[in-house]
């Protein structure tokens, strides 16, 4: 295959969510030219994305926070109530930012607006060229990868970035397998206005089938993320504005006083996605082309910007050949440990919650009774929540969280 030109020196990024967005964006401000593939977002996503403070630190040299402001809410505190109704039942636990002498935790962010205002700023980058067309084929092959693009332009590369998704076609190409696992569950998203003030406080009920978890918005205003099977999710979709109004008030015991729904629900279908590599043949995978879990705790964009943050720290210290042997083991070396762990602690929690078994529901118990109750494990739990290694380091005399990382310094 030809490619064009010189493109073959910049780092091709195929995807346009916001990890792709995010990933071009912040290899441009590292001084890294980007050709960008992908459709230009289309707004139709109606999930808000809870990012936490590291998250928002890394994407905050970007330029896109403030624009982004009056439509978020912040985080103060989150409340974990379990609405299992089943014999062992965990205490209801609050964490308050103020605990650990933070304003908030992180902001609630419309995900419409985030990849509105990213996809504006990638077009005022000067480092990124964007091709709005998607990627039909890949050949990784030698020093390069190579992708042919629907609208006929080759474009060759020493490091694809694959934020192409779930199902990513660069990950195949890249001969990298994928665990993957279909959940009997779905979530059921929409935004909801309530009659008493939220007070930024956002509440995760644990139910049998799945988080249901509403999450503040300015005013007088929640996200909703129910997740229950999904021939539920369905059926209380069909249910008319004023019922479903009705039973969202019911499930949270009219703690927000009366709901009323906005228009636009979504059902997303859930799953698992774990793959055998990060980094293979060219191609370094983020966001949900690496990893994919049930919506708890919101985890996966921040662990999508954490790929990110790593992705460039191990280009910029691999500047002569970024996708490289060297390069990709040490980016796989650097994401495995974190994308394990918050996938083994969400698929756990998950399990428990729709596990019958005793003893699952007494692990999950005890662990939300004792770190609920320690407060230097209250506060080990809040940091660990927002970065993983910042609540172990804020103990020890030293910093860092991994290959990539110390790299950097
Ligand atoms: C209900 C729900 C609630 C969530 N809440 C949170 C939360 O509060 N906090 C949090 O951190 N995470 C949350 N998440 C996770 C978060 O939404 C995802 O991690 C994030 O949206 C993934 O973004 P992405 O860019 O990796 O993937 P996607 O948004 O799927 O983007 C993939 C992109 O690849 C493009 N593409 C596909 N094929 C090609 C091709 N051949 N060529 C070029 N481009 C291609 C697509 O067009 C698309 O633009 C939630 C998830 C769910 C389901």
């Amino acid at each position: 295959m030809e490619a064009v030109g010189d493109r073959d020196r910049k780092i091709l990024v195929a995807g346009t969510g916001p990890a792709g967005l995010i990933a071009a964006l912040m290899l441009a401000h590292a001084g890294l030219a980007v050709t960008l593939v992908g459709p230009r977002p289309q707004g139709r996503d109606r999930r808000t994305v809870a990012l936490m403070r590291p998250s928002l630190d890394a994407i905050e040299p970007l330029g896109v926070l403030e624009k982004l402001l009056p439509e978020t809410a912040p985080l103060k505190a989150m409340r974990l109530v379990d609405a299992t109704g089943r014999l062992v039942r965990s205490p209801t636990v609050t964490f308050h930012a103020g605990e650990i002498g933070e304003d908030f935790f992180g902001l609630n962010i419309p995900n419409a607006r985030l990849t509105e205002v990213l996809s504006r700023a990638v077009n005022a980058a000067p480092l990124v060229e964007w091709h709005e067309s998607l990627v039909e084929t890949w050949a990784c092959e030698g020093d390069r990868v190579t992708a042919k693009l629907e609208n006929g332009e080759m474009i060759a590369a020493k490091l694809a970035v694959a934020a192409d998704g779930r199902g990513s076609p660069a990950r195949a190409a890249a001969g990298i397998s994928a665990k993957t696992r279909t959940l009997p569950q779905a979530a059921l998203v929409l935004n909801f206005k309530h009659a008493r003030e939220h007070g930024f406080v956002s509440t995760e009920l644990h139910t049998k089938t799945g988080p249901c978890t509403q999450v503040p918005l300015p005013g007088m205003r929640s996200s909703l993320v129910w997740v229950l099977r999904p021939e539920d999710a369905e059926r209380m979709n069909s249910l008319g504005d004023q019922e479903l109004s009705m039973r969202i008030e019911e499930q949270f015991s009219s703690m927000l006083g009366r709901v009323t729904v906005e228009p636009g629900r979504q059902i997303y279908p859930l799953s698992t996605l774990m793959p055998s590599r990060f980094g293979q043949n060219r191609v370094a995978l983020v966001g949900e082309a690496a990893h994919v879990f049930p919506p708890i705790s919101a985890q996966g964009l921040n662990l999508g910007i954490r790929d990110v943050e790593d992705l460039v720290a191990v280009a910029s210290a691999f500047p002569d050949d970024p996708g490289g042997t060297g390069a990709m083991n040490r980016y796989h070396a650097a994401r495995r440990a974190d994308v394990l762990a918050r996938a083994n602690s969400v698929n756990l929690l998950n399990a428990s919650l729709l596990s019958g078994f005793l003893p699952a529901q007494l692990a999950r118990s005890a662990g939300l009774s004792i770190v609920g109750s320690v407060p230097p494990l209250r506060a080990l739990f809040m940091r660990e929540g927002m970065r993983p290694g910042s609540g172990f380091s804020a103990l020890l005399p030293f910093r860092g969280r991994g290959p990539a990382a110390e790299s950097r310094s």
